[in-house]
């Protein structure tokens, strides 16, 4: 198995570059562990009680919570030409040596670390148009990535929605949070960060990205 860590904050894109990844490889997988805590949280499990009123409030929810949802989806990993795109995890240096130490437990390793870079102006223009499917999980832009029809998911007919959390109260928070917690991963992962311009059209993004994983 190999291990790719997208980095980047809210809205660069993560999600949407893993998801033009996948479809064109079938070896990827996308694993996103705020789609892992918004499943938890819409079938009402546990940990889906305990995440909502952080994620509400564009906090992190502690580390125990997302970190076992992550080692448990590792483990469940049978396959071992499985390459996993990890969007979202690990979110701050505690979760990073969590995230070694999971994968020291199935012999495997960090192959990739990339950042996205894309400037705060257009990350609060991508999310104010982002749009979700709560049933499959695709994503949208209203200007960037519009469906077909509007409001209705290419993929699975599901009617989008924009996430609870995508407000402009709850993104300055979640920004706040990249910046503090998130960002100084670039340090711990130092010379084996990969920056890639974010900006352009997916295809073009998720092209960059190919390029420089090993
Ligand atoms: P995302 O979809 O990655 O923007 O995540 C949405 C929300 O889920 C975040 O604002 C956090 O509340 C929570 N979340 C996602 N991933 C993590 C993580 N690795 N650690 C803690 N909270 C997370």
């Amino acid at each position: 198995m190999k291990i790719v860590i997208l980095l980047g904050a809210p809205g660069s894109g993560k999600g949407t570059v893993a998801g033009q990844l996948t479809t064109a490889d079938a070896a990827l997988r996308h694993v996103s562990s705020g789609d892992l805590l918004r499943d938890a949280v819409r079938r009402g499990t546990p940990a889906g009680k305990e995440a909502d009123g952080y994620m509400k409030a564009g906090k992190l929810v502690p580390d125990t919570i997302i970190a076992q949802m992550i080692a448990d989806l590792i483990g469940g990993i049978q396959d071992s030409n499985t390459v996993l795109l990890l969007d979202g995890f690990p979110r701050n240096v505690a979760q990073a040596e969590t995230l070694d130490g999971i994968l020291k437990k199935v012999n495997s390793e960090i192959s990739s670390v990339v950042l996205l870079e894309v400037p705060d102006a257009v990350i609060v223009e991508r999310i104010a148009g982002r749009r979700s499917c709560p049933k499959c999980g695709a994503g949208y832009h209203v200007k960037f990535l519009p469906p077909k029809q509007e409001g209705i998911c290419d993929a699975c007919g599901g009617e989008l929605v924009t996430r609870k959390d995508d407000n402009p109260e709850t993104v300055q928070n979640r920004l706040d949070v990249y910046r503090e917690q998130t960002f100084p991963l670039v340090e711990f992962y130092g010379s084996r960060v990969k920056k890639v311009d974010g900006l352009g059209q997916v295809e073009e993004v998720a092209a960059r990205v190919k390029k420089v994983l090993d």
